[in-house]
């Protein structure tokens, strides 16, 4: 049982442009948790529940697929107005125009056009592109859908890899640079940015890269649009907190989360092979989950 919840007031917090906003004020990072079932979901907003921090809930394509987009939805609102707590959907890693609109029509908050790995130019063409479909969606009917870029390649795992991912550069002229985000989101329109500054999807045996502090503190000064720091799986503690208070307004763990989950399933299954009950073989995972959530979520809310 998670105790000392933070004391910030989560008052003023409507929606996810009021809950950027509302972690700017504050100098805290929002938590992007992923899931790809019930179980993992659990752990993630009752742990933020208890901690009176907000969260967010991330499914990529492939997540998105395995659970249903329009079930993710409902199954996110469903636990927020359960919850009565600010809890948000995001969909995570989208490379087509065709899913955007899909994720945006379902009523996600935010969506992620993942353009990073197309010419500078295509990029910004198809990410212009989702932020007008989210605009004509929203003249509609209201609806405010965040949009995020990605300008920097830092690899597309989400696994346990030997080395890092090739095309991922780790050198400063290699990262994004702060002019260049500028650039980007004024000429796309973006309310979210994803840049490369040391960070790689996936977790890196034997640790993963240091993060330029520097660079994230340069691109948080120069964006108009809020700082996205992906694939924080396997970067160091000092590091998150220092991207934080850097400027990072959100920041994604995938990997850790799947690694914490089918560790601990399979050692309970190993343990008690008699027990065939989902919710009971399930809990121990959901624990441990609990355990890596908790850990963040304090860090980016400055409550160590
Ligand atoms: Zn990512």
């Amino acid at each position: 049982m998670t105790t000392n919840p933070s004391p910030i007031s989560l008052s003023g917090i409507t929606n996810l442009r009021s809950c950027i906003e509302w972690a700017k004020e504050n100098g805290v990072a929002i938590g992007h948790f992923n899931i790809s079932n019930l179980e993992t979901l659990r752990a993630i907003v009752t742990t933020a529940k208890e901690l009176n921090v907000p969260v967010i809930i991330g499914v990529s394509e492939g997540e998105r697929d395995a659970v249903g987009v329009s079930m993710a939805r409902a199954m996110v609102a469903s636990i927020a107005f359960e919850l009565g707590h600010p809890i948000f959907l995001n969909a995570d890693h989208t490379y087509s125009l065709e899913r955007v609109k899909q994720a945006i029509d379902a009523g996600y908050d935010s969506v992620i056009i993942d353009a990073a790995k197309l010419s500078k130019e295509e990029n910004i063409e198809l990410t212009k592109k989702s932020v007008e479909y989210a605009k004509q969606v929203e003249a509609l009917t209201g609806q405010d859908t965040l949009i995020e870029g990605e300008l920097g390649y830092i690899g597309q795992s989400s696994k346990v890899m030997d080395k890092i991912p090739d095309g991922v550069g780790l050198d400063p002229a290699s990262l994004t640079q702060p002019a260049e985000v500028a650039e980007f989101v004024a000429a796309t329109g973006i309310d979210l940015i994803a840049p490369a500054v040391g960070n790689v999807h996936g977790l890196i045996k034997g640790g993963n890269p240091k993060l330029n502090i520097e660079r994230i503190a340069e691109i948080a000064k120069a964006s108009p649009a809020g700082v996205v720091l992906h694939g924080a799986s396997g970067i160091e503690l000092s590091d998150l907190k220092a991207a934080v208070a850097a400027g990072v307004r959100i920041v994604h763990y995938n990997t850790e989360l799947r690694v914490a989950f089918s560790a601990a399933l399979a050692q309970f299954i190993k343990d008690n092979p008699e027990e065939t009950t989902p919710y009971k073989l399930t809990k121990t995972a959901i624990d441990a989950v609990a355990a890596v959530v908790e850990e963040k979520l304090r860090i980016m809310n400055k409550m160590i």
